[in-house]
């Protein structure tokens, strides 16, 4: 290349991990800094991408390069800072530059559209009065600001309703008055409208950030952001990847949240990105929660982040009792114990609100044919189809797929066939039978598909219009049911024997997370447990609501077996519509990266994936794991180069998936 020649490098939204060359646009000296959105030709179209770099060389002859058509903005989109957040973020997750630039950027911007024309008046924030705060909130408040030109991250574990928020507010507010920004995300958009509600009473304005919003609201949001024209931000996990100018604070609310990753695509989990993101700026990060995730904890233990602690309710509502109900050789209707039943007929007498908890929803996971024992199935799935009684439909609830209920055995043309097992709408039907004056809410993914009737639902619950709620896990997560005086949790023991390594972690976070549900503001709420292992050791650390304990006892069993957080996982995933393919081309990977690998990761599979066959794929995979993440990621440069390379890597899907949370 001669020398004197600029050539850019730019981000394009395309599924490569490279950036691509581009000489400056014809006859304009100007020098194009990083961040710049740019028009080019790719291909026999053209693109919009960010000059990510420039340097004086190309690995291709200036006759090989096309020039830049055009800038699309006066001054860098894209802030400097934000540029090199990307770079690292594509680096750990060893996904595409171009895709990860991408995300969560508005249409209008990756369509090139000019966006200089935006509103001009700064929000207006006057802190309302803030609560005198307790001793632990005071020290919690004082210790994240004695650190706020910093990056300091800390731990701030506390029961619900301990007082997590106002800590939140009240650092929120000291960052605000220098003028910087803060970053709240939340795990789900359904928490949005309450943490804003909040936020709103005590300052004035925020802004919100999730997929729920339409297009041109998302656009005025990211922009907002970049001009600095509002400083509070509130948002689901992409919100980490806005042009912040001027960001001051992040803040991350139920941090053990599974709903922070990503699990398609790029498979990023926004709260490790986050505490990236708080380094590179040099700012404190709360990662708040009343069930820390382990790896959260077991960074806290090694002092890696300061552990911050609540350990008391902030009003005088007291803790609920827990009750653990041994349903052992018990006759179950709707999976309900006769004693349960009762429990429940009790407290709705006493007017209180009850809300049932059931992971599942539809009317049974499983129909069954009582002539032959057989089980519908999805033909696309190894799996089995759920009943959906309103729809009279068999369900596959993972690609989706229906058909309508048989009325005979496609075996053995008997036709007994039964649903059994139960879901929310079997346990609803049930007690819309038993309590028929009783009003009723189901809240789950099927009864909230319509837009606003999640909200319209969580209101009912809320006002105890409904007084009784039947949920899944979306009934679980951080809402605030003021007059909720029970809880039972109907099926507590399918966490117990999972094989997934985190399955016992994800369960205590559940039922603890429910369990904080109830007797918020008042009376003394009451959770019942049914359970068909009452001695299991892991269920009484839950009654007494022992989490630390738990987390302590479990954590140095991850490390007897040298499990994350004290070893490292990648997952490298590849399907296509025959199992051969996916198979022998992980059997590649895998020999090309044994003998790299020095013995420092191991490299175990190709094997099938917990559930081979899904939306007619066939799924396999091959499992890294090691103790530093140093070789683990030279190993995964290594991958991506061999799988962009091979020629059956062009016939079946794969992709990579660092620091995986689930294994399907
Ligand atoms: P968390 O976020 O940990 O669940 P919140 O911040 O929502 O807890 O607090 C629970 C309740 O206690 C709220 O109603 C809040 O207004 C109240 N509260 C929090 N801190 C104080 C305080 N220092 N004094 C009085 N009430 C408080
Ligand atoms: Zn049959
Ligand atoms: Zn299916």
């Amino acid at each position: 290349m001669n020398s004197g020649v600029i050539i850019y490098q730019v981000a394009l939204d395309v599924p490569l991990r490279r950036l691509f060359d581009y000489l400056p646009i014809k006859n304009d000296t100007n020098i194009l800094p990083k961040g710049t959105r740019v028009k080019v030709p790719f291909g026999r179209s053209h693109r919009i991408g960010i000059i990510m770099g420039q340097q004086a060389h190309s690995a291709f002859t200036p006759e090989q390069l096309k020039a830049i058509d055009s800038v699309c903005d006066n001054a860098p989109l894209f802030p400097e800072e934000l540029c090199e957040f990307i770079e690292k973020t594509a680096q750990y997750y060893h996904h595409p530059i171009g895709e990860v630039a991408f995300t969560g950027v508005p249409l209008a911007i990756r369509l090139g559209k000019p966006c200089e024309s935006l509103t001009k008046n700064d929000e207006t924030i006057f802190p309302n009065e803030a609560l005198t705060l307790h001793a632990d909130q005071q020290n919690a408040v004082d210790l994240i600001l004695s650190k706020q030109d910093e990056f300091a991250p800390f731990l701030l574990e506390g029961i619900t309703g301990s007082g997590k928020t106002e800590v939140y507010l009240q650092v929120a507010s000291a960052i605000l008055q220098r003028q910087k920004q803060v970053l709240i995300l939340v795990p789900e958009i359904s928490l949005t409208p309450q943490t804003q509600e909040r936020f709103i009473a005590r300052f004035g304005e925020v802004t919100c950030f999730h997929s729920r919003m339409t297009p041109k609201q998302r656009l005025q949001a990211w922009l907002k952001v970049r001009y600095q024209q509002t400083r509070i931000i509130i948002g689901t996990r992409s919100a980490i990847f806005l042009p912040f100018a001027n960001l001051g604070l992040i803040v991350i609310d139920e941090e053990h949240d599974a709903s922070f990753k990503q699990q398609e695509g790029f498979r990023y989990l926004a709260r490790d990105v986050a505490v990236l993101r708080a380094k590179r700026i040099q700012c404190p990060i709360i990662l708040g929660s009343a069930t820390p995730s382990f790896e959260t904890i077991h960074n806290a233990q090694t002092g890696k982040y300061h552990w911050l602690r609540l350990p008391v309710r902030a009003t005088s509502a007291t803790l609920p009792e827990m009750i653990l109900m041994d349903i052992r050789h018990n006759k179950l209707e709707a999976g309900l114990s006769n004693a349960l039943i009762k429990e429940i007929e009790d407290s709705l007498k006493k007017n209180q609100q009850v809300l049932l908890f059931i992971n599942r929803r539809g009317f049974s996971p499983t129909f069954m044919c009582y002539g032959c024992g057989w089980l519908a199935e999805c033909e696309r799935c190894d799996c089995r189809l759920t009943f959906h009684y309103k729809k009279q439909m068999l369900i596959c609830h993972h690609c989706l797929h229906q058909r309508p209920e048989p009325n005979e055995c496609p075996k053995c043309q008997a036709t007994e066939l039964h649903p059994v097992g139960q879901g929310t709408e079997r346990l609803e039907s049930f007690l819309q039978i038993r309590f028929p004056d009783v009003s009723m809410a189901r809240i789950d993914s099927d009864s909230t598909r319509k837009k606003g009737s999640l909200e319209e639902l969580l209101e009912k619950a809320k006002s105890k219009e409904a007084q009784l709620l039947i949920g899944t896990q979306m009934l679980a997560k951080g809402h605030h049911f003021p007059h909720l005086g029970m809880v039972a949790i109907v099926d507590a023991d399918g966490g117990l024997f999972s094989v997934d390594f985190r399955s016992i972690e994800r369960m205590a976070q559940l039922i603890i997370q429910v369990a904080g549900r109830a007797g918020r503001v008042h009376e003394a709420g009451r959770v019942i447990i049914q359970t068909f292992h009452p001695d299991e050791p892991l269920l009484q650390h839950i009654l007494h609501q022992d989490y630390a304990e738990l987390a302590k006892e479990l954590l140095v069993e991850r490390q007897r077996s040298a499990l994350p957080p004290f070893s490292h996982l990648a997952l490298i995933r590849a399907s296509a519509n025959n199992p051969h393919l996916p198979e022998t081309l992980l059997k590649e990977v895998q020999q090309a990266l044994q003998s790299t690998s020095q013995g420092q990761v191991s490299i175990l599979g190709p094997v099938p994936a917990p559930m081979l066959k899904r939306q007619g794929q066939y799924r396999y995979q091959l499992l890294v794991q090691a103790r530093e993440r140093k070789p683990l990621h030279q190993l995964l440069h290594y991958s991506t180069i061999f799988l962009e390379k091979s020629k059956l890597g062009k016939k079946v899907r794969w992709s990579l998936d660092v620091d995986p949370i689930e294994m399907f």
